[in-house]
C-alpha cells in the first residue's frame, strides 16, 4: 500500500485535535530535533515523563505540561490512563505532543499508544528523535559498529528477569552474534545477563561500558569487563537511566579518552 500520509486525506473532522509523538533525544536540549523544539514550544498540552530530563522538560511551559510517568509513591501512572487521555484531549481539538525520551519507538511504548491513537480515529504524527541507544555510547566514545572489530549490533531490554522462564530474551543467541549488545534499562539485573553472557561462552575480558545519565550534564560513564562490571557499577553507584554496552568497541573510549570533550571524564 502507498499512500502519501502528509497530503492524504484526513478523514477526521476539522474539530479534532492532533497527537505528535516526538522523540525528545537523549537529554540535551540541543540534540533536539528542529521540529521537537518548535512543537514543544507550541503544543497546548505536552504529556512527559522523567526521561527527557530536567532541562528539556524545563522548556515546556508549565501550565502545558502533564507528567505521566513515575508517581509520588514510585508508581508508574498506568498505559491505559495515558492512551486514555491522548485520545480526550485530541477529541477535545487540543494540539498535543506525547514527548518520549530518545526515540518514540525505541523501548518506548510508542508503538502501542499509535495503535490506540489509529483505533479511535485520532490523527497523529511520529517525531523520530534521537535515541539513547547509540548516541549513549556516542558521546562516551564508543561507536555501536566499528568496521574493525564489529558489523552489527543488538538493541535488547535488560528489564526482563533472564532465570524467569517467560524471559523472551535468548542471551545466549545474542552473545553468538559477536556483535555489539547495547542493553536499555539494564543496571539493575545487570548481574543476570552478564551471568548469562558468560554461561553461554562470552569471554569474561569482553570490555564493558555503562553510560549514565548519557549528554545530561551531569552524565558520567564506568568502565570494566563482563567480569568486572557489576563491581564497576556497585562502586560507582550507577542508577538509571544508563546503557550498557558489551563488546569490543566499548574499550574504544580508552583510546580516544584524552581528546573527548563530551561530558564528565573519568
Ligand atoms: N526511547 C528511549 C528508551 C526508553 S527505555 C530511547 O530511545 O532512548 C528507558 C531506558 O533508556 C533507560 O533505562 C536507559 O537505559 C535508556 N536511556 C534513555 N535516556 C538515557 C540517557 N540520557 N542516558 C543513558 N540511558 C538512557
Amino acid at each position: 500500500m502507498t499512500e502519501n500520509t502528509k497530503d492524504g486525506d484526513r478523514s477526521a473532522d476539522e474539530s479534532t485535535g492532533m497527537v505528535y509523538l516526538v522523540g525528545s533525544g537523549p537529554g540535551d536540549p540541543d540534540l533536539l530535533t528542529v521540529k521537537a523544539k518548535r512543537l514543544l514550544e507550541t503544543a497546548e498540552v505536552v504529556l512527559h515523563d522523567k526521561l527527557p530530563g530536567p532541562d528539556i522538560i524545563g522548556m515546556i511551559p508549565e501550565s502545558n505540561r502533564e507528567d505521566v510517568g513515575k508517581r509520588a509513591g514510585g508508581e508508574w501512572t498506568p498505559q491505559e490512563y495515558t492512551n486514555r487521555r491522548l485520545v480526550e484531549l485530541a477529541t477535545a481539538g487540543k494540539t498535543v505532543v506525547r514527548l518520549k525520551g530518545g526515540d518514540p519507538f525505541v523501548f518506548g511504548r510508542g508503538g502501542e499508544e499509535m495503535e490506540h491513537l489509529a483505533e479511535n480515529g485520532v490523527p497523529f504524527e511520529v517525531v523520530p528523535g534521537i535515541t539513547s541507544a547509540i548516541a549513549g555510547p556516542g558521546v562516551a566514545g564508543i561507536p555501536v559498529t566499528h568496521r574493525d572489530h564489529v558489523s552489527s549490533v543488538s538493541f535488547v531490554t535488560g528489564h526482563e528477569d533472564p532465570t524467569k522462564n517467560e524471559s523472551a530474551i535468548d542471551w545466549g543467541a545474542l552473545a553468538a552474534t559477536g556483535g555489539t549488545l547495547v542493553v536499555l534499562m539494564g543496571v539493575g539485573k545487570l548481574p543476570l545477563y552478564t551471568d548469562a553472557l558468560l554461561e553461554a561462552g562470552m569471554a569474561p575480558e569482553t570490555p564493558v561500558a555503562l553510560v549514565e545519565r548519557a549528554t545530561w550534564p551531569d552524565m558520567r560513564v564506568a568502565t570494566g569487563t563482563l567480569e568486572s562490571i557489576v563491581g564497576v557499577r556497585d562502586e560507582a553507584g550507577i542508577e538509571p537511566p544508563a546503557i550498557t554496552v558489551i563488546g569490543e568497541v566499548a574499550a574504544t573510549r580508552d583510546q580516544v579518552l584524552e581528546f573527548l570533550q563530551n561530558g564528565e571524564q573519568q
